[in-house]
């Protein structure tokens, strides 16, 4: 990624300085539901919840986030997803697990599911080895959604 030339035999083309820089989001005020971040707490209600949250637009209970997308962290996401690069997916899952707060309990793991064509054109569902690494993480079961059951929605663009 920084064009430095590895000197280390991994199987992650990546240098440990690049690997070790993406952050966590750094906010002083996050809507309690989504994670939205806010620069000051005018946005939010009592409860912590952004307007959307609010007005239940949203539609989940609890959204997580380990840091922006961008920087290093964009460009390791873009080299699992696009480069295919699935070793990255360990050190991204650990970010990930790091954003998910310890003193809440989860039944399931389930990842987003991908559509069939464009998991064969990829060869696998990030998503998937994000949500298996998490699960080991956790100690939880890793579901499936069933097939032709679409659990959410995409929105456009
Ligand atoms: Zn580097
Ligand atoms: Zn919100």
């Amino acid at each position: 990624m920084c064009g430095v030339p590895l000197t280390e035999i991994t199987r992650i083309p990546v240098c440990r300085t690049c690997l070790a820089k993406p952050g966590p989001l750094e906010a002083d005020y996050f809507c309690a539901s989504c994670r939205t971040p806010f620069l000051n707490p005018f946005s939010l209600d009592d409860d912590g919840r952004c307007s959307l949250c609010r007005e239940g637009a949203n539609g989940f209970d609890a959204a997580y986030t380990y840091g922006s997308f961008e920087g290093e962290l964009r460009e390791l996401i873009h080299l699992l997803k696009y480069a295919r690069v699935r070793t990255l997916a360990k050190p991204l899952a650990k970010l990930l697990a790091a954003a998910l707060p310890l003193d809440r309990s989860f039944d399931v793991v389930v990842p987003m599911p991908m559509h069939w064509r464009k998991r064969w054109v990829r060869g696998f569902n990030q998503a998937e080895l994000l949500a298996k690494e998490i699960a080991r993480k956790r100690g939880l079961p890793c579901g499936m959604w069933p097939e032709n059951e679409k659990p959410l929605r995409r929105k456009p663009g």
